[in-house]
């Protein structure tokens, strides 16, 4: 068994854009700018937009995060991502959700220049994706596929589970796995709550990839011997701890590990991941846009 380490991945990932960043600075270029927005004062979303924040700054970027009210207005929010779209010197936008119920999540994600769109949400950008087209692809899915790209797994021909069909993890996962490339060339199956007998499908599959968000919820039985097993889900589980929780995927990480080829850890794999996953596609807007300017 062998962990797919998320954050010597992220690192290495974050390495190189780093050095790109500051190669092109120094040809006179201006740094890449992110910019975050948020709404109200959810701690979960505080936790990561600090740390899309904290990544962009340390690898050269400039990063920006406005701080919106609880009760700001759906009006007042695309007022706020129209300047956003409109100034040349930003390239990467992100509004971290969810957002409050007032606000229609869709319409926001649909006002987002899709040329800005690092999030990947777009159905611009959803549609390029499907049809293998260059795109930004959404973060956390793209994370994976850094992480079985640096450790050289060929997924060709193999037969990937997803379990789970949301927007930003388990559809695009599905999609990626089935595109005629590496990492790739799977065989899918999706997965989800109304699956009749999740673990039929889970043993015959030779990668299982966990975005239900149900801690430890896939068990060993439910694993094949030899399986690469990847654990998107990350619940926060009270315990007796100083904080008073922990942080849980959705993978029974002690009971499987032993049985597979290759597993991720939570924290520090696919959560690490998807800030690399970020920061990438803000480089790559960045490149797409000012530097073809
Ligand atoms: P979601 O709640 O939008 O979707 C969950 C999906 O799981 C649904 O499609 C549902 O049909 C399916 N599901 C639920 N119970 C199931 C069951 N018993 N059997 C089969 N399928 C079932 O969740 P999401 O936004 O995709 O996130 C999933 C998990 O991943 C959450 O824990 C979330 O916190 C985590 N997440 C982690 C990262 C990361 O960076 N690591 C990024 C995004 C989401």
């Amino acid at each position: 068994m062998q962990i797919l380490d998320g954050k010597i991945v992220s690192q290495i990932t974050k390495d190189k854009i780093q050095e790109e960043v500051a190669s092109l600075i120094q040809q006179g270029f201006r740094a890449p700018h992110l910019v975050a927005v948020i709404v109200g004062n959810d701690g979960a979303s505080e936790t990561y937009v600090a740390s899309k924040e904290k990544n962009s700054k340390k690898v050269g970027m400039d990063s920006t995060v406005i701080r919106l009210p609880e009760n700001v207005s759906e009006t007042e929010l695309l007022a706020e991502i129209k300047k956003l779209n409109d100034d040349d010197n930003i390239d990467g936008i992100l509004v971290q959700l969810p957002l409050p119920k007032h606000i229609d999540s869709q319409k926001v994600i649909e006002f987002i220049d899709p040329l800005k769109d690092v999030d990947g949400f777009h159905p611009i950008n959803v549609g390029l994706m499907c049809k293998g087209l260059p795109t930004l692809l959404p973060a956390t899915p793209y994370g994976i596929l850094l992480l079985l790209e640096h450790y050289k797994i060929n997924t060709s021909g193999m037969h990937c589970v997803v379990i789970g069909r949301s927007d930003i993890v388990g559809k695009p996962m599905s999609i990626l796995m089935s595109r005629n490339e590496q990492p790739g060339n799977c065989t899918v199956t999706l997965c989800h709550s109304k699956t009749k007998d999740l673990a039929s499908f889970t043993k015959q599959a030779d990668i299982v990839i966990a975005a239900l968000g149900k801690p430890m919820n896939i068990t060993a039985e439910m694993i094949k011997e030899g399986a690469i097993v990847i654990d998107v889900g990350i619940t926060r589980v009270n315990d007796d701890s100083a904080k008073g929780y922990s942080i849980k995927g959705d993978v029974d990480f002690d009971a499987v590990a032993p049985k597979t080829s290759f597993i991720t850890p939570v924290p520090g794999g696919v959560g690490a991941m998807t800030i690399a996953g970020v920061i990438q596609n803000t480089l790559n807007a960045y490149k797409n846009n000012y530097l073809k300017r």
